[in-house]
């Protein structure tokens, strides 16, 4: 039978009101930068321009660590956890009232298909704050002692890869356990903060509680090293966490970070192997790769390595790569030309250092950043590809031989945010979840994710936890 055709069916640009230019929005109303300084943020998938943002510098974080601390001060830490609840589900509420603008706007900006910001994104966003809203009311009976105490303000610094999401995970703890925030957004993603900013003015949030400035790094940075910050919680890279770990530590400020990853997904020999085909391909190519805690190591049982890769291909020969907007879609666009560029490099590495490359035969459009979803076999531990983030739809394939070897590889990396394991035994999915170092692992599946399950990693993974209890002492002073 020749190849299955699908009808384009494409999601409505119609419901996304973009405006042409944005403030920074600052205790609670959308002002003006200090220097008038504007960027672009762009669709990765064609390359237009969405719309001029504001570039925020001192004198605006300065304006805006002042509004959170007056809010804190005056509101926020005088309100009752009952009453902070009703804010939060509020804003649950109104992301799920507004979750398909979201969706529009979050695969405009950043490039990700419509079906995984409809599905994922969007209403994950709105489960963290229903699921923080609950605990408002009830941190005295959370285990951090009769008065569990707020930070004061906190400052937040979120990547590009889930914009909505993240700041989620940011904010509806911070505002649960009663700190205020100042968040900044990565500069190729600010448009669903600036949506959320909106939300912040419909549910009558007391103006200066959520403060969102955007920038570059450079305002990252900035912030970061304001004087009156509370806390720090930065999402992103090891490089960028390691300089504002060493930079907090002359204040001695709260910091917790979470950062990048080399995931191993480990396939034994007795595993449902088209269910593990499933699990892998979602593993590494949900999210075009741009996933922390992706799957980007393949462990196979040497047994299995020719069979596994087999069907391993056949599948990802059907993945449909394409227009963000188009509801087919499985892949959509690299978020920018740099991240693109850093995937080529990576990639050329595995080829220059001997590994055998395969892509999935798909048609790259003409304009935007596009990259096939690929795998390199006869990959060694000491190849670059298998040691260092690709951040991209790139997947590395080892082979073992014995349990202990598979575990030894795993573990062989300074990354341990998230592994996966595939086999029929539960003692052996134990016996693995037992030694191998990561922060979450996953039995017969790969990427679910939930509002009330701790997240973060081990060794240059990051430090602290978010989600769930755990997180929730983040916010918290002087919780263990
Ligand atoms: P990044 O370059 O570290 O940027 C992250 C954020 O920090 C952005 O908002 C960025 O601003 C800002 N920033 C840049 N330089 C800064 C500085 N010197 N001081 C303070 N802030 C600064 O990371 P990315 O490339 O956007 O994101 C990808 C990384 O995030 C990957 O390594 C991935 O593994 C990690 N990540 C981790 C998790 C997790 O939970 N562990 C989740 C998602 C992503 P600009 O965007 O304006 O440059
Ligand atoms: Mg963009």
């Amino acid at each position: 039978m020749s190849d299955f055709e699908y009808a384009p069916a494409l999601e409505s640009k119609a419901i996304a009101n973009i405006s042409k230019d944005y403030g920074l929005f600052i205790n609670g109303k959308f002002i003006a930068s200090h220097n008038k300084k504007r960027f672009e943020t762009i669709n990765p998938a064609n390359e237009e321009v969405l719309a001029k943002i504001s570039l925020a510098d001192e004198v605006d974080i300065d304006k805006a660590v002042k509004a959170a601390r007056a809010a804190y001060v005056k509101v926020w830490s005088k309100m009752s956890g009952k009453e902070r609840a009703k804010y939060l589900f509020r804003i649950a509420r109104l992301l799920q009232e507004r979750s398909r603008e979201f969706a529009v706007v979050e695969s405009l900006d950043n490039g990700k298909p419509i079906r995984e910001t409809r599905d994922i994104d969007i209403p994950l966003s709105a489960a963290h704050f229903f699921y923080h809203a609950g605990w408002a009311d009830k941190l005295e009976f959370a285990g951090f002692g009769d008065k569990p105490k707020a930070h004061g303000v906190v400052a937040q610094i979120i990547p590009w890869n889930f914009p909505l999401l993240m700041l989620a995970w940011k904010i509806a703890p911070a505002l649960a356990t009663g700190n205020t925030v100042v968040l900044k957004p990565a500069e190729t993603t600010p448009l669903t903060a600036l949506l959320f900013a909106e939300v912040c003015q419909q549910a009558d949030l007391p103006p200066g509680v959520v403060n969102i400035i955007t920038g570059d790094g450079s305002t990252g940075a900035a912030l970061t090293k304001h004087p009156d910050i509370d806390k720090v919680a930065f999402t992103g890279s090891t490089e960028v966490g390691k300089l504002i770990a060493r930079s907090l530590a002359v204040s001695n400020t709260p910091v917790t970070l979470e950062l990048g990853g080399k995931g191993a997904n480990i396939v034994f020999e007795d595993a449902p192997l088209d269910q593990a085909v499933e699990g892998i391909i979602n593993g590494i190519f949900f999210n075009q790769g741009h996933v922390c805690c992706a799957g980007s190591r393949l462990l196979l049982q040497e047994n299995i390595h020719d069979e596994f890769l087999s069907k391993l291909q056949k599948r990802m020969s059907k993945i449909r790569l394409g227009d963000p907007l188009d509801k087919n879609t499985d892949i959509g666009a690299i978020n920018s030309a740099a991240q693109l560029a850093k995937i080529h490099e990576l990639s050329s590495s595995g080829q220059a250092e001997g590994a055998d490359i395969w892509s999935a035969p798909c048609q790259i459009p003409n304009k935007g950043f596009w990259f096939a979803p690929t795998i390199f076999t006869g990959v060694t531990q000491a190849h670059r590809i298998a040691r260092e983030e690709i951040f991209g739809p790139v997947l590395s394939v080892l082979t073992f031989r014995t349990p202990q070897e598979a575990i030894e590889k795993a573990n062989n990396t300074p990354f341990g945010l998230s592994a996966g394991v595939w086999s029929d035994k539960g003692s052996r999915i134990l016996w693995a979840g037992n030694h191998l170092k990561a922060g979450v692992i996953w039995a017969n599946t790969f990427n679910k994710f939930d509002p009330a399950s701790p997240f973060g990693g081990y060794k240059e993974s990051g430090w602290g936890r978010e989600g769930g209890r755990h997180g929730l002492g983040a916010y918290i002073k002087g919780a263990k």
